[in-house]
């Protein structure tokens, strides 16, 4: 590690594993080995058999060769490479933490927030539909991030602000309801791109009750800090997904302990809201030799998806209960029919559904995306910035070979799509089905100008349309 690294990271001490920051300055042993005043205290201690006074103590005096059973860890101090991997004595790469800068301001500029109608226009450029879902997320990110730069400047400027007013703006963490492969995650991805903050995705059903078999909750703290490049304060302004929340509902018939349903609810309540947890850096698991740093949760924006299945039938009986009236019959067939009945969705459906009340008081955002069409699908094959035909047409663009898909190919695609009822996952899973043949054979030919996918092709009664250059 260069003379410039070591001072953007914070020294680790060897024995306590604790960093700078929390430990105090660090001695620094042959070997580039650091420990921290404690620990030194205790190594003394049981070298000198107690009492031992630091105070007075020149370290630079020490002849450490003659102090026999310090706990060196067998480390070999004249051949510190033997250890593989490792830059500073026993701290590995990925367990370096970034040292704080000093604060004079917030950790970012208002002016380089986009407006809603910005994030919104960007995600047009890659998730096609889905435009309630869109332009809600644009305002809740715009929200949050207001919330984050007030928050700032009101902790620089310390106890001065009068109490009175002082207009706290709360969290605005984000449920998103809608069916798999509808684009929740690549929506969350696109967002975090495009506002170029750390992301984490996580699965609640890895999320276990601690210690029970499964990550601790706070893995997703420590996956979102990895991202950040163990950059804390970067981290703290960045976005956790958890996927596949509907999994954590409450189990209902259940005789053993719910170590993976209402329980990790309870225990994420404390991360939505906001508050500081000791997160393992470069690994998932806490234990001895991993060194710990502090993140807090207030200004993270935490976004929790799922398909919640079921829940159309949830929100279908209310509102048949709601209009009493004797056309329920009729009404349920509109029901039935109703694409979008997801986007009736209540906090009553969702608590009926398994989640606790608490859980769904620390989301307030609900957005609910729709169910792709088959007209969508088509657009999402061919429309955003890096659509998959896109990416076949460049493909092939290299062999000086034109690829151009007939309408009626693409729309086959979509039906096909449908009928697995994965969403846009499908699709890609369709095409590369179909488009092995022609990646194999093609670039046999370099006589071959131009290739045309036709819908017989695809429905295996006839082949591409082959042009020869020229
Ligand atoms: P889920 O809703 O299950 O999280 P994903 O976001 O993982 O679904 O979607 C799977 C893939 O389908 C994405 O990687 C993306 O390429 C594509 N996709 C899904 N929805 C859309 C959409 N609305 N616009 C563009 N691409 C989409």
């Amino acid at each position: 590690m260069d003379e410039k690294d070591q001072q953007e990271y914070e020294k680790i001490c060897y024995m306590c594993r604790r960093p700078e920051s929390k430990a105090g300055s660090m001695i620094v042993m042959p070997g580039n080995m650091c420990l921290c005043h404690d620990c030194m205290q205790k190594v003394f201690d049981s070298v000198m058999g107690g009492g031992a006074d630091l105070s007075n103590l020149d370290l630079s005096k020490v002849d450490l060769s003659q102090i026999s059973g310090m706990p060196y860890r067998n480390l070999n101090f004249n051949q510190p490479e033997n250890l593989d991997g490792v830059g500073d004595i026993g701290v590995s790469k990925k367990q370096q933490i970034k040292k704080k800068k000093e604060k004079k301001g917030p950790d970012f500029e208002w002016k380089d927030v986009p407006a809603p109608h910005r994030i919104k226009h960007q995600l047009d450029e890659y998730v096609i539909g889905q435009e309630r879902a869109k332009k809600a997320i644009a305002v809740a990110v715009y929200n949050h991030y207001k919330r984050v730069y007030s928050e700032e400047v009101r902790a620089l400027q310390g106890q001065e602000q009068e109490p009175e007013d002082q207009v706290r703006i709360e969290k605005s963490n984000i449920l998103m309801v809608g069916p798999t492969g509808s684009g929740k995650t690549y929506l969350v991805k696109t967002l975090a791109k495009l506002l170029d903050v750390p992301l984490a995705i996580a699965d609640a059903t890895s999320l276990t009750e601690a210690g029970y078999i499964g990550d601790d909750i706070e893995s997703v703290v420590s996956k979102l800090l990895a991202a950040a490049g163990n950059d804390v304060e970067k981290a703290e302004h960045g976005i956790i997904f958890i996927d596949e929340i509907d999994k954590i509902a409450r189990k209902k018939e259940t005789s053993s302990r719910d170590v993976s349903g209402e329980s990790v609810q309870q225990e994420l309540l404390k991360l939505l809201e906001g508050s500081s947890v000791e997160v393992p850096v470069g690994s998932n698991q806490k234990n001895a030799l991993t060194p710990m740093t502090t993140v807090s949760t207030d200004n993270i924006l935490f976004i929790c998806g799922g398909a919640f299945p079921d829940l159309e039938h949830i929100i279908e009986e209310r509102l048949l209960k709601s209009s009493s009236m004797g056309f329920g019959a009729q009404l349920k067939d509109r029901y039935e029919k109703d694409a979008n009945i997801l986007s009736h969705v209540t906090n009553e459906d969702l608590r009926k559904f398994g989640m606790i009340p608490e859980f769904l008081g620390r989301l307030p955002v609900v957005v609910t995306l729709e169910k792709l069409t088959k007209e969508l699908l088509v657009q999402i094959l061919k429309e955003p910035k890096n659509a998959i035909l896109k990416q076949y047409v460049k493909l092939l663009q290299m062999d000086e070979v034109k690829l151009v898909f007939e309408d009626e190919a693409l729309e086959w695609i979509a039906q096909e799509a449908l009928k697995r009822e994965t969403g846009a996952r499908a699709l890609r899973a369709i095409l590369e089905e179909y488009m092995l043949d022609i990646m194999y054979e093609i670039p046999k030919d370099p006589s071959i100008g131009s290739v045309i996918i036709t819908r017989p092709y695809l429905e295996k009664s006839g082949g591409p349309l082959i042009r020869m250059r020229g």
